[in-house]
């Protein structure tokens, strides 16, 4: 065996003594693990965590949104469509379809921040949203709203 090989089995060796001592560093100091059982362990999320959108209602249970398009136009990923009505009494606007295509959302929280009204949050603390179908994430006005 000549020199560089000799080092290169000097490195193997190096590198399985720092695998053995994390292997019993974890064993013995368990609770000290930078990772978790999820998902019987959940994350304590911080305050400002982005999680899945909510839609506010107004007092009378009418959705708090006036359907400016401040989000829509805000939105770099393009996934939120508004469609605007009338309200019964005649007042301000009303979205009557507000839909978020989460599959291309980002999170950034701009529609958030957009929002003259406060109609829009993202403090479900929800993240959880992997799903079965394409159409199931898709979240229409109802959802929001509602969930
Ligand atoms: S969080 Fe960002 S990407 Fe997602 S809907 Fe709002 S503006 Fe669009
Ligand atoms: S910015 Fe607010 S009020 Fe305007 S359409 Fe979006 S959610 Fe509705």
């Amino acid at each position: 065996m000549n020199a560089p090989e000799r080092w290169y089995l000097i490195e193997v060796l190096r590198g399985m003594g720092v695998s053995l001592r994390h292997l019993v560093r974890n064993i013995f100091h368990q609770d000290e693990m930078p990772t978790l059982q999820y998902p019987e362990e959940k994350r304590i999320l911080p305050e400002r965590f982005r999680g899945r959108h909510r839609l506010m209602k107004r007092e009378d249970g009418t959705p708090r949104c006036t359907a400016c398009f401040c989000c829509q136009t805000a939105c770099p990923a393009d996934c939120i469509s508004i469609e605007a009505g009338e309200r019964e009494d005649g007042g301000e606007k009303v979205a009557v379809r507000f839909d978020i295509n989460i599959l291309r959302c980002v999170f950034c929280g701009f529609c958030v921040e957009a929002c003259p009204c406060d109609a829009i949050r993202m403090d479900t603390g929800k993240y959880e949203l992997a799903d079965d179908r394409r159409e199931k994430l898709i979240y229409d006005i109802d959802f929001l709203l509602n969930r």
